[in-house]
């Protein structure tokens, strides 16, 4: 089935849905403001634990410690800490996650990164380095008892051959310690469920949480889609067709189709969502919100 049919069947119940969101740390005084709005708003929904990116190459590990910091420190939830060996010694790594375990962070999101160039120049570990997420997941359980998820390609990943290739990957994740993936976005859910297939099979039982990134820019996302190996389908072009000057229409689109998204996961059995926030929060609350996700007042920010 595609994505494109809602179904009237779905039965969304917040006893039974999970979020979790991803927020990336902000440049600017401006942006720091946006981030914590987006926060304050979405932290009431209790989410299952929230993350904050880390800039390609490492470009962005301070102000990622300060965030997950400021997290830890101003609300009740829970951050995973996103880490890539890119660019960096083993002993620099080791010392990140360190400071990470110190600072009581008990999750982290362990990524390669994509190579220095940019993703199509081939990535070759730094020669103190880790060689890959498998490496890196395998020195973050040696150093401490941190939760560690990593990611996964429904569509596959740019660089791999092959989507057995990724799996073999996934699956050397798992073995090294990793309890749970996190998807690259897309926008067909049978790419998604044709991949769950090839995952089970290969005997990988951790949870695959579908990333779902609600479209608030159409170009941008089709940008991010180009380097991510995302399919952007004709129909969803078509539904953004003529709004390039006309954002309170797009937005009302992204409502309805991301909600169309979520909605027939949820129908065939997906219960874990991991939400591309963007540092906004609106959105992805109305989305939620759909899915039966209801503020709690323990969980405010
Ligand atoms: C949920 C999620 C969060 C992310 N967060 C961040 C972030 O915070 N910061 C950031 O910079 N990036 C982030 N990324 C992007 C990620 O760093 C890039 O996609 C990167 O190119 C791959 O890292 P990985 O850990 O996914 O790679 P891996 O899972 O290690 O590898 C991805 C695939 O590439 C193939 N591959 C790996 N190495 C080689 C090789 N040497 N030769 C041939 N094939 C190879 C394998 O088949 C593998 O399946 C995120 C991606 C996801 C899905």
């Amino acid at each position: 089935m595609s994505n494109r049919s809602t179904t009237a069947s779905h039965s969304a119940g917040a006893g039974r849905i999970r979020v979790s969101f991803e927020f990336f740390p902000p440049k600017t005084e401006e942006m720091e403001k946006n981030l914590w709005e987006a926060i304050r708003r979405l932290a009431p929904l209790a989410p299952n634990f929230v993350s904050v990116t880390y800039g390609a190459g490492g470009s962005t590990r301070e102000r990622t410690h300060a965030t997950v910091r400021r997290i830890l420190a101003e609300t009740a939830l829970t951050p995973a800490a996103h880490l890539t060996c890119v660019a960096a010694t083993r002993a620099e790594i080791d010392d990140v996650i360190r400071a990470y375990q110190a600072a009581g962070v008990r999750h982290i999101v362990a990524l390669r990164g994509d190579p220095t160039g940019g993703l199509g120049e081939r990535y070759t570990p730094p020669p103190d380095g880790y060689r890959n997420a498998a490496d890196l997941v395998a020195g973050i359980k040696r150093i401490a008892d941190i939760e560690v998820s990593v990611s996964a390609y429904p569509e596959k990943h740019p660089d791999s051959p092959s989507v057995e290739a990724d799996i073999d990957m996934l699956k050397a994740k798992v073995d090294a310690g990793a309890t749970r993936a996190i998807t690259q976005f897309f926008f067909e859910n049978d790419h998604y469920f044709r991949y769950l297939d090839r995952v089970r099979a290969r005997g990988i039982h951790i949870p695959i949480v579908p990333g779902i990134l609600p479209v608030l820019n159409f170009k941008q996302t089709k940008n991010f889609a180009a380097r991510a190996g995302a399919t952007v389908p004709a129909w969803l072009a078509e539904r953004f067709d003529g709004l390039d000057e006309d954002a309170a229409t797009r937005k009302l689109i992204a409502a309805a189709v991301a909600a169309e998204q979520v909605l027939d996961l949820v129908d065939r059995g997906v219960t874990d969502f991991h939400f591309y926030s963007m540092n906004r929060a609106d959105l992805v609350y109305a989305i939620c919100h759909l899915l039966g996700v209801r503020p709690t007042c323990k969980e405010a920010a």
